[in-house]
């Protein structure tokens, strides 16, 4: 844990996430990925600092699932992500956290499935970086906000 963590700079909010968070409850904080300007690419981080899935504590699994499930949605909602791919590596000691990275039709052009998706990222990252990129990421950021909030409340 600590200063080095960036996860848990962000989940203090001693270090700010342009557009921040899209959804904040209890265990989690989640928001755009902005390492990869793609419109609804989500990190679901958690605010106590551990790597595994297996060592999320009751309270934190029980929220963790539902939450996922509902950015899952607003991202077909507010955003017509079809398909999304959901990342989370074992292999580092990072502080956890699911990445969910959607598909959209022009990452066809590097084929399918996995093996696309990092080719996909660093497409983004070099060629869609110009202001009107980030202006969609932004904007697909706030949709996802305010509809996470929305549920919430109507709960
Ligand atoms: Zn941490």
């Amino acid at each position: 844990m600590g200063e080095s963590c960036l996860s848990c700079e962000i989940t203090s909010g001693r270090r700010t996430v342009p557009g921040g968070a899209v959804q904040e409850t209890r265990f989690f904080h989640a928001h755009q990925d902005v390492a990869y300007p793609i419109p609804g690419q989500i990190i679901v981080t958690a605010k106590r600092h551990f790597c595994f899935l297996t060592e999320m504590s009751q309270a934190e699994t029980s929220e963790f699932l539902p939450l996922v499930q509902r950015i899952r949605r607003e991202q077909e909602r507010q955003l017509g992500i079809e398909h999304v791919y959901y990342f989370y590596n074992e292999d580092t000691t990072h502080h956890f956290h699911l990445w969910m990275v959607p598909r959209y039709p022009w990452m066809a052009r590097f084929g399918k499935s996995i093996e696309a998706v990092r080719s996909a990222l660093l497409h983004a990252r070099e060629q869609m970086s110009s202001e009107h990129h980030l202006a969609a990421v932004a904007e697909a950021a706030a949709k996802l906000r305010e509809s996470l909030a929305r549920e919430v409340e109507g709960d």
